[in-house]
């Protein structure tokens, strides 16, 4: 089965949250996904991104991380001992630690809804789809195919375009 993963489209984000509202109610009171603004200008959501290499699971010493059948990096609070060495190797700085049971909690993708077969509650709640949730070769895919498209609709007439793929893509 592929990896899946939440595909984020920056230029979509209207920065109204609803995904971290929608994490809350998900996750008892703790939104695992955080949206940032960059110089009043860009939002920029980010959650775990589940890495293919993920060092998290690679440092832990009780192996309280592992993979699941869809490719999310889980952890299992029965496991953790709250040591932060998931964290300080994470370069997001994702895991974070549960003050009241002293555990590291993380986005598991909604897990739960996942095997509802439902998405995750910040992709189904975004509005501006700037959150896609899927599997990452035909996420990757669509998007290499949109960028050509509006490489074909940014050319100013069929002459240009005959002189771009004569220049980038004729060998
Ligand atoms: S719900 Fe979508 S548009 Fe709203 S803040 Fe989150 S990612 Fe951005
Ligand atoms: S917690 Fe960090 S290192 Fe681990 S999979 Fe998520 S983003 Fe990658």
């Amino acid at each position: 089965m592929g990896r899946k993963i939440i595909l984020i489209d920056f230029s979509r984000c209207i920065e109204c949250r609803a995904c971290e509202v929608a994490c809350e109610r998900e996750h008892e009171g703790q939104s695992l996904i955080s949206v940032f603004e960059y110089q009043e200008t860009t939002a920029i959501p980010l959650n775990c991104r589940h890495c293919e290499k993920a060092p998290c699971i690679e440092v832990c010493p009780t192996r309280a991380l592992y993979r699941d059948d869809d490719g999310a990096v889980i952890l299992s609070p029965l496991k953790c001992i709250g040591c932060l060495l998931c964290s300080v190797v994470c370069p997001f700085g994702i895991p974070i630690l549960d003050k009241v049971n002293k555990v590291m909690i993380k986005c598991d993708l909604c897990a739960h809804r996942r095997a509802e077969g439902k998405l995750p509650a910040c992709v189904a709640t975004c509005p501006t789809d700037a959150l896609i949730y899927g599997d990452v070769e035909e996420l990757l895919f669509e998007k290499r195919k949109k960028a050509a498209l509006q490489v074909v609709e940014s050319s100013r007439s069929a002459a240009s375009l005959k002189e771009f793929t004569k220049y980038f893509i004729t060998p």
